[in-house]
């Protein structure tokens, strides 16, 4: 009974890239509706481990709810996603009578706990210093010891240039810094992917720089990334993949200096002359 991943629309093969490379992320033929409101479109995408790609397009087009779709924050009313090749929400193969089964809860928030998210607003938890809450979820989640949380959370304080503000709680923090420290928070749990929804679209725009270069240092390590945002230079300068939705289908892909200097579609150049 469960909307089951579109058995129907077959699978890619389990594709490798032109590299040889499995993908990490893979989506296949993914729809989600909200009751009539159809808004994504058989969207299929691959991203390779390692691969920084950034996604662009119109507000509604359904960006948000593609990197929700992938971390199961929403379920695709058909289609499927693999990460690492493990198919997410559901049993890896149907049952006889070709359903498909659901997880138990248990399981899809472990596979929910290898992807981090960084949103918008950076939801830290206000009566926590930075330090307590980067500590908490690898303490309540992965069973942590207090010492180990501790010193991972002051390495990735570090890392986000923030060591001299553990010890702060949200609210003595400017949005950039906090939203640096939402990144710790995520890394602590050590995702195999990082997901961004507009990390900086709720800054002001002398702190936008902070927390881009947080973002590209990541990239510069080999993090997997996905990265909803309009800024097209960091697009330019870090992005290996540039992915333009609008109306809730993938529309073009390419890298950032193919989709800036030739954008196929209207769609597109209407969108860079709004953001460039
Ligand atoms: P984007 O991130 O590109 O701005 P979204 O994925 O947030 O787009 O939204 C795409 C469309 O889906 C919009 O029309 C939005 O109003 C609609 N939408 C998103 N979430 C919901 C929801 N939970 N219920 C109903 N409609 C939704
Ligand atoms: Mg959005």
């Amino acid at each position: 009974d469960a909307p089951a991943p579109d058995a129907a629309s077959g699978t890619a093969p389990d594709a490798t890239s032109a590299s040889g490379t499995a993908p990490l992320i893979q989506l296949e033929g993914i729809h989600k509706a909200f009751g009539d409101l159809h808004v994504l479109k058989d969207c299929d995408l691959s991203v390779a481990p390692g691969e920084v790609t950034v996604l662009i397009g119109p507000s509604g087009s359904g960006k948000s709810t593609l990197l929700r779709c992938i971390n199961q924050l929403e379920e695709p009313t058909a289609g499927r996603v693999r990460i690492a090749g493990v198919t997410q929400g559901y049993a890896e193969e149907p049952l006889a009578d070709g359903r498909w089964q659901k997880l138990p809860s248990a399981e899809i928030a472990r596979q929910r706990s290898r992807i981090g998210m960084v949103f918008q607003r950076f939801h830290l938890f206000p009566h926590m210093t930075a330090l307590a809450n980067i500590m908490e979820a690898p303490i309540q989640v992965l069973g942590r010891s207090k010492a180990e949380a501790k010193e991972s959370a002051l390495a990735l304080l570090e890392r986000v240039g923030l060591s001299d503000r553990a010890d702060h709680y949200p609210s003595e923090l400017s949005g950039g810094q906090q939203q640096r420290v939402a990144i710790a928070r995520a890394l602590a749990m050590e995702p195999e992917l990082m997901l961004f929804d507009e990390p900086t679209s709720a800054l002001d725009p002398e702190l936008v720089a902070e927390v881009l270069a947080v973002l590209k240092e990541l990239a510069e390590g080999g993090m997997t990334m996905i990265v909803v945002t309009h800024e097209m230079g960091f697009a330019r300068e870090v992005a290996d993949r540039v992915v333009f939705m609008d109306e809730g289908m993938i529309v073009e892909q390419g890298t950032a200096q193919e989709l800036i200097e030739t954008p196929r579609s209207d769609r597109l150049q209407d969108f860079l002359a709004s953001v460039l």
